[in-house]
């Protein structure tokens, strides 16, 4: 059975009732049709962007390294890392955002002092910088087990719409103690966090500064007033869960009614709040064809989102047991279309595209308490997302024993 928007009222979660279909929301929604982000910036613009940006890595070389010779090694280093990673790929595009321009969902937006924070603690594993380093670039941090949808390939299948263990205070010691250890991104997810907005707007106003704070949502309850709280907040950006360019498709994979009409309100209020925005699509073996991937990416760009992210399909949570892993040739394609709509002249107006697996598989798992962590509704530690091997809690006072435990098994999947 397909739940409908009507449905969702009659549901036990929390949150404001703003949410729901009032006037103000029609005015917004009529000024977000009337908005064109076009935030894409390529060409001479670029250009112009990349080589300032260059002069920002050497001012903070400057400010971490007191020998010039650092300064001109460390340069190197951080071009052989981006190599590592892109290999000789020139960047031909970047979103601007609010006064700030991403080149990708995981590197802080360049103007701001988490992007320096961030590039310092890269530095840090060339040689010890003066600043402290992040010890993460993002935690995955699950506020809620509650959600109104049924995915296909949901991940907390098991643990979906249990009873929340994780009290409001607790969230926020959670979110001081990830602070403390260093992280230059905390990305809320759930379960739905929308169904606890005003528990989010509250993690964010009582933060510390030096995070920038993401949310992983299907959409549903991201009104153009809810868009504005949480961009008041202190929220960056959003990826929204959209798995198909038709809605009866998406709506089917969710097992939802209206789970696309939310993906897209949700991407347009998010982007006329001035949030970076972010499709977030799984990539199933039916879905994967030139033809597929073409006509969603053509309904991101129409819609405007800055990023689309890539994931592959695990054998986890409601998918355990399934045969879901993509064949070499799906794989072939999607880093073949990775690189044409990234790196080619042809796609500088489209969204820049973020593949995990395509990273992965050439260095291995950032996550797993390397660069990476999943504090799941327990307030339990695990590798990732889609790695559910639970190491401890974030709130033991061994923390940094549990971590160094979780990064030596390593993740399962990805190696080197
Ligand atoms: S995948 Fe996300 S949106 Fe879908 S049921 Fe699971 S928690 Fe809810």
């Amino acid at each position: 059975m397909l739940f409908n928007r009507r449905d969702i009222n009659t549901l036990p979660f929390t949150g404001g009732e703003e949410w729901q279909f009032g006037n103000e929301r029609k005015v917004l929604e009529e000024q977000s049709r009337n908005q064109n982000p076009k935030s894409m910036r390529s060409g001479f613009f670029l250009n112009w962007i990349h080589f300032r940006l260059k002069l920002t890595l050497i001012k903070v070389l400057i400010r971490e390294y007191k020998n010039p010779i650092d300064w001109f090694l460390g340069l190197q280093y951080l071009i052989k890392l981006r190599r590592r990673f892109l290999g000789n790929q020139r960047l031909k595009k970047m979103a601007y955002v609010d006064g700030k321009y991403y080149m990708g969902l995981y590197t802080p937006g360049w103007r701001s002092t988490v992007y320096e924070q961030f590039i310092a603690s890269e530095l840090n594993e060339f040689k010890k910088t003066n600043s402290p380093a992040y010890r993460f670039n993002h935690v995955f941090l699950a506020i809620t087990k509650k959600c109104a949808l049924q995915c296909e390939h949901c991940y907390e299948w098991d643990n979906l719409n249990k009873k929340d263990v994780l009290s409001e205070d607790t969230l926020h010691g959670i979110v001081h103690r990830i602070q403390q250890l260093g992280t230059a991104q905390i990305h809320f997810t759930g379960g739905e966090p929308m169904l606890k907005v005003d528990i989010l707007l509250s993690l964010m106003k009582r933060s510390a500064s030096g995070t920038n704070f993401w949310m992983n949502t299907s959409g549903l309850k991201l009104t153009a007033i809810n868009a504005r709280r949480l961009k008041q907040a202190g929220l960056t950006g959003v990826f929204i869960s959209l798995d198909h360019f038709s809605a009866e498709e998406h709506n089917k994979f969710r097992n939802f009614k209206d789970a696309f009409y939310w993906a897209q309100e949700g991407a347009r209020n998010a982007l006329n709040s001035g949030l970076v925005v972010a499709y977030s699509i799984c990539m199933r073996k039916e879905f994967v064809s030139e033809e597929n991937i073409q006509r969603y990416m053509d309904l991101a760009k129409e819609t405007g989102v800055h990023f689309v992210q890539f994931l592959e399909p695990k054998a986890v949570g409601h998918y355990k047991s399934t045969d879901v892993t993509l064949g070499t040739e799906q794989i072939r394609l999607l880093e073949s279309v990775f690189l044409k709509m990234n790196f080619s002249d042809n796609f500088s107006s489209y969204p820049i595209i973020t593949y995990h697996g395509y990273y992965q598989r050439r260095q291995g798992c950032f996550s797993a308490g390397k660069k990476g962590l999943y504090v799941d509704t327990d307030g339990d530690i695990n590798p990732c997302t889609f790695c559910h091997k639970k190491s401890g809690n974030i709130l033991d006072p061994k923390i940094d024993n549990l971590l160094a435990t979780m990064t030596a098994a390593g993740c399962p999947t990805y190696t080197a």
